[in-house]
């Protein structure tokens, strides 16, 4: 990536991120000693400290985020988000449309199904939770926001792992939330996955390595995998 731009001016880079791949390349571009700044919406409380700059919260959507790289004299954006954070990236390509800047799409292509997977392949949570057999001990692998899809299968027992604790207690029949950032070797997965009788795994398929264990798990162990696709 050059350190001047085309105009001569030195790239000051925003990057819009939440991730690990993004805190990988804020910590790469730091170390050539680029400018950069890195944008969190705010969903987490704690969030691990990155190199360069942070700013947190929304800007008030493309034009927002338009007005926002003008004002700070951006040269270039680096869009390394979540894959399923859809509007961000939407508003990112209009913004740099109204800021006639450069956008990077650095966001993670999905997992592919691998020889020995058993997924069960959906398109949308309600699906996901419809696909569980009676019964199932379930690892929800899932955010906050996507879990009340689940609330109707009273029959199953999901275990939860949040990074964040829950600030209201779920109203799931039966649960157990972990306090916990996903396991990055599948041994320490296993481990879990035993320890909690789990017979069904719900995901997203985020792709990336940060959250691949539980996947290679599931393979290792002959467990299914309900697969919500983008
Ligand atoms: P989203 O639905 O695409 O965005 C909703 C709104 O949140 C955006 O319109 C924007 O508000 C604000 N926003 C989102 N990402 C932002 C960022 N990096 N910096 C500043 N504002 C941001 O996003 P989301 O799915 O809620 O994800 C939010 C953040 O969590 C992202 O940074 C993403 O990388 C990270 N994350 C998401 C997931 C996921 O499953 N979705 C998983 C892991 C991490 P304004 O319109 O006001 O600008």
């Amino acid at each position: 990536m050059p350190s001047d731009t085309q105009a001569g001016k030195p790239e000051k880079i925003l990057i819009l991120g939440g991730t690990r791949e993004a805190a990988d390349l804020a910590r790469e571009l730091v170390a050539k000693g680029l400018d950069v700044t890195t944008s969190l919406a705010g969903r987490t409380k704690e969030p691990a400290p990155l190199d360069g700059k942070v700013r947190i919260g929304g800007f008030g959507g493309a034009e927002g985020l338009a007005a926002y790289l003008d004002a700070e004299g951006f040269t270039r954006v680096i869009d390394a988000t979540h894959p399923f954070a859809r509007t961000i990236s939407a508003n990112a390509v209009k913004a740099c449309a109204i800021a006639s800047l450069p956008l990077d799409i650095r966001t993670r292509a999905p997992w592919e199904r691998q020889p020995g997977d058993n997924w069960i392949e959906v398109s949308s949570l309600e699906d996901a939770a419809a696909a569980l057999p009676q019964n199932a001990r379930v690892l929800l692998a899932l955010g906050r926001q996507y879990l009340d899809a689940f609330l109707p299968r009273t029959d199953c027992h999901f275990v939860i792992r949040m990074v964040d604790p829950p600030e209201t207690p779920f109203a799931f029949a039966h649960h157990t939330v972990l306090t916990a950032k996903p396991a990055l070797n599948p041994d320490e997965e296993a481990a879990l996955f035993r320890a909690h009788a789990i017979t069904h795994i719900v995901c997203r398929n985020s792709g990336g390595d940060g959250a691949y264990a539980k996947i290679i798990t599931a393979r290792m162990m002959g467990l299914p995998v309900v697969m919500v696709g983008r």
